[in-house]
């Protein structure tokens, strides 16, 4: 491509809102639902040329989806966006989160392997990794926020180590792992780090750009936006990985895509992605502060308050604080008071909506950890987890503050 031929490079909001998008051939403004399981070929000759690799054509869609690759394309400028590499930045897109850190790992450990990671994480991801990966013979260990000497010495006591995995900001106390700091480690030692951005978003945070090797996604959160679909995504600039490891093996083998109807939605959401995370950190901080002076809690866990353990490294790696805030009520009937007192926010697992969710860890997203692993990551049962959603935010800092007057 010639200098004149370049792309414009435009900013994170029009990036949003134009990557990937397609114009129908008939003049359809938002590109179309591809509803279908199978592409049609014209003649033999079409097939023996997309056989010879001649000619790129799609021809079922667990392989891929016209609709699905807008999808993967406008993700993937997002991640990309402002690296000097951004061309080289694909996205492949899962039926789930979980189905995109499954294929992600499993693209690139095999028996034998180990994986460190921090010691909270996603509760079905804990799963996976405590449960179903040492089947495998993949081994796992912990270190609790992944700080840089004690897991030198992790990659020194395991050289068969191939993924430091970290989520950042990750349930419940929203800690905050230096992502550079642990790419320059892992990488020291031969190890690839995989980040999983669920809960900033590429709009408040690039791991790619700051040395992670692949990103994981729940697009059922901040990137869906209005809590319509499950799905995934895996994102890297390894064209090599993106190939031979979850996309075109551990995708098409393991199954898990979504459906065209499914990938349209997610688009048209994302397209705000940069607006609603813009409103969702404003109305956080007006959330985070009023919890954090309140005398009914205990705690407010929120990365963006000065007296966050790592509020420095959240302000040099993220460009917000994020919608996600945490609160010990100092006891599990306190925490089931104050939820039976609210009226506005929902009771829900599940965040990143446009409205605001509130959940109780240890009776449900973390209530089938053992109590030591509860307890080992920091899921007192007073702690509540709110995901702060883009209503008015006064009307939520009033449902909060009705529901902590009867604790
Ligand atoms: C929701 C979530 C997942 C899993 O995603 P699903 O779409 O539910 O499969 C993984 N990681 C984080 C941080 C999540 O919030």
């Amino acid at each position: 491509m010639s200098e004149e031929e370049k792309t414009v490079e435009y900013k994170l909001a029009t990036t949003a809102i134009h990557a990937g998008e397609v114009h129908d051939p008939l003049g359809s403004h938002i590109n179309p639902i591809y509803q279908t399981s199978t592409f049609v070929h014209e003649d033999f000759e079409a097939i023996e040329s997309w056989r010879r690799g001649e000619r790129e054509a799609y021809t079922y869609s667990r392989g891929d989806n016209p609709t699905r690759e807008v999808l993967a394309q406008k993700i993937a400028a997002l991640e990309a966006y402002g690296m000097e590499n951004a061309d080289a930045v694909s996205a492949m897109i899962f039926s789930s989160g979980m189905g995109a850190i499954s294929a992600a790992i499993l693209g690139i450990v095999s028996a034998g392997d180990h994986i460190i990671t921090q010691q909270v994480l996603y509760g079905s991801c804990d799963h996976l990794f405590t449960e179903q990966l040492p089947n495998y013979n993949i081994t796992i260990s912990r270190i609790r926020g992944l700080e840089a000497e004690a897991l030198e010495a992790e990659l020194a006591k395991y050289p068969n180590t191939k993924i430091v995995y970290l989520e950042s900001p990750a349930n419940p106390s929203m800690t905050i792992i230096d992502i550079e700091e642990t790419a320059h480690i892992a990488h020291a030692h031969g190890a690839k780090l995989v980040v999983d951005n669920t809960f900033a978003s590429p709009i408040l945070q690039q791991p790619l750009a700051l040395g992670a090797d692949v990103v994981v996604h729940s697009t059922t959160k901040f990137i869906n936006g209005h809590g319509t679909v499950i799905g995934g995504a895996v994102v890297s600039a390894d064209a090599e990985y993106m190939e031979n490891g979850p996309g075109k093996k551990l995708r098409f083998m393991g199954g898990a895509v979504p459906s065209a109807f499914d990938c349209w939605l997610t688009n048209i959401g994302l397209k705000t992605l940069p607006l609603r995370m813009r409103q969702h950190c404003i109305n956080a901080r007006v959330v985070a502060e009023f919890l954090d002076g309140h005398a009914k809690v205990d705690q407010t866990y929120w990365p963006g308050l000065p007296s966050h353990p790592k509020h420095d490294v959240a302000a040099r790696q993220m460009s917000d604080f994020g919608a996600m805030i945490s609160i010990d009520l100092g006891s599990y009937a306190a925490a089931g008071r104050f939820m039976s007192g609210l009226s506005l926010c929902s009771l829900a697992v599940s965040l990143g909506n446009v409205d605001t969710l509130v959940q109780h860890p240890a009776s449900m997203t973390h209530r089938m950890l053992s109590d030591e692993g509860r307890t080992a990551s920091g899921i007192t049962p007073g702690l509540v987890r709110l995901s702060i959603g883009i209503e008015d935010a006064d009307d939520i800092v009033a449902d909060l503050r009705n529901a902590l007057t009867n604790i």
